[in-house]
């Protein structure tokens, strides 16, 4: 683990089996200098649990920065259960899944993510308070995917308004990968503004449903970020932007809400020098943790979470005129803005010397 190229100071790494469900989690604390250790629960089939081990921590910094960037009183953290999770398992899994969160005693919080459904979340909820998306009161709390979808709209928002001088939607070509909770909703969100989409996922019938509700047009899962459109957005799996996706794309900006979409610094670095605008996935995908945080600390209006999730255009902004004023990659501006709110509250927090 101390060697995986993911690892990067992690103060703990959890794993958790349970004989009677089957279950088998990897929970990782990346930070808690601002808060408790918050991030989703991730149920996926991986081919090697190396595989697991290494999207437990990718996915854990990820929420330490995103956290941060959001101005949130919260840490970094992420479950992965390692899957396929036969049916009649799963209520079993999930209590069990509870359970050993409740044992943490608050170091993390959890909530959905890739394959976990707010269903899934009400039962862990059955046995441990440190968990939020699960249900709605007074407008704040329960499924993330629409919030997420509506601050990644307003990223991709002010990355077009920078990058394409464009100030509305209206039809403007934004190919969207993977319709699950963010990606179909963020679909509606586009539809509504005017905008005309090309829509690609594993499952046809998300993709048939996207093409009669929004007018969309089906694109093949093999090219889709590579489509002539305008933006292209990734919304299923991390990874997909490789140096060779970055040579061959044909938009002008990618604003997605999956998390780490950027494979590697050098696809990042491709993205920059051919001039395309990437708006940084944890920096515009924050809408559903800032919606959930608000639902477990209980302290928020839901105008508030309004606002803060419109904040995330500015914040967007910023990251962006800054990457071409320093002439680096907006992804780079982005880690080091959140290492360095993390490095600030760490400061704060260290015990002091003894004389
Ligand atoms: P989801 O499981 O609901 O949807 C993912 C979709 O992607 C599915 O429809 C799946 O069929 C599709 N897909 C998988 N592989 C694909 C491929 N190769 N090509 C095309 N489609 C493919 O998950 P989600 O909650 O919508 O999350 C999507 C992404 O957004 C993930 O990276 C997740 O970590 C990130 N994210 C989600 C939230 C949230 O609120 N749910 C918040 C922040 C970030």
């Amino acid at each position: 683990m101390f060697q995986n190229p993911f690892f990067d100071g992690h103060e703990q790494v959890v794993s958790l089996y349970d004989a009677g469900s089957g279950l088998r989690a990897i929970i990782a604390v990346h930070s808690t200098s601002l808060g408790p250790a918050a991030g989703g629960c991730r149920l996926w089939s991986y081919d090697q649990s190396g595989d697991a081990l290494s999207d437990a921590l990718r996915l854990s910094r990820g929420m330490s920065y995103k956290n941060a960037i959001a101005d949130l009183p919260m840490g970094g953290g992420k479950a992965v259960i390692l899957g396929p999770v036969p049916p009649e398992r799963r209520e079993a899994l999930f209590e069990a899944f509870g359970r050993a969160i409740d044992g943490l005693g608050g170091l993390y919080i959890t909530a959905e993510d890739v394959g976990v459904s707010e269903k899934d979340m009400a039962v862990v909820a059955r046995h441990t308070r440190f968990v939020s998306g699960v249900a709605v009161q007074k407008g704040i709390g329960g499924n993330p995917s629409p919030s997420t979808a509506r601050g990644v709209r307003i990223g991709l928002e002010a990355a077009a308004k920078l990058a394409l001088a464009r100030n509305e939607l209206e039809g403007m070509r934004i190919a969207v990968q993977g319709l699950g909770g963010v990606g179909f909703n963020l679909c509606g969100e586009l539809n509504a503004r005017g905008a005309r989409l090309v829509v690609a996922d594993i499952a046809n019938a998300r993709v048939e449903e996207a093409c009669d509700l929004f007018g969309a047009e089906p694109a093949s899962t093999d090219d889709i970020l590579l489509a002539d459109v305008d933006v292209v957005a990734p919304c299923a799996l991390g990874g997909v932007i490789t140096p060779d996706v970055a040579r061959k794309m044909r938009a002008t900006v990618v604003a997605g809400g999956a998390n780490n979409q950027i494979a590697s610094d050098k696809a990042g670095q491709i993205l920059f020098d051919r001039g395309i605008t990437y708006a940084p996935d944890y920096v515009i995908n924050a809408g559903g943790i800032i919606m959930v945080t608000a639902e477990y600390l209980g302290n928020t209006e839901s105008s508030e979470v309004d606002q803060a999730i419109e904040r995330i255009g500015d914040r967007c902004a910023r990251i962006l005129q800054r990457s071409r004023s320093e002439a680096r990659p907006s992804h780079i501006v982005a880690d080091e803005m959140a290492r360095a709110i993390i490095a600030r509250a760490q400061n704060k927090h260290r015990h002091p010397e003894p004389a």
